[in-house]
């Protein structure tokens, strides 16, 4: 399956250039307790529509940025370098993104 993947850096480009590193987790708070880490280290949401992941332009610039994509269509509504949000689009909240992706 083949899509175009909109490189923040670089502008549309094929997917296989990219490597997808899974949805956007939200860390827990600083003392989780064992279910809350158990939660952020093995569930993710793995919704039917939209959700936000993170991306990596392995064949291109090098850069993790994060996409808006429905995993039925695998349409991208956006994509942003995780500092800034997308133009005319709300952040996310700083919690539902961490500085890194989870691997
Ligand atoms: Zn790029």
């Amino acid at each position: 399956m083949s899509f175009l993947l909109p490189c923040p850096n670089c502008g549309p480009r094929e997917v296989e250039e990219f490597r997808c590193s899974g949805e956007v987790t939200r860390r827990p708070k600083a003392t989780p307790t064992l279910r809350e880490l158990t939660t952020y280290i093995y569930f993710r949401d793995n919704a039917a529509g939209l959700h936000t992941e993170w991306w990596f332009h392995r064949h291109g610039c090098e850069t993790w940025f994060l996409a808006e994509r429905d995993t039925r269509t695998n349409e991208v509504a956006r994509t942003w370098l995780p500092a800034a949000s997308a133009s005319g689009a709300s952040e996310p909240s700083p919690s539902a993104v961490p500085e890194v992706p989870a691997t």
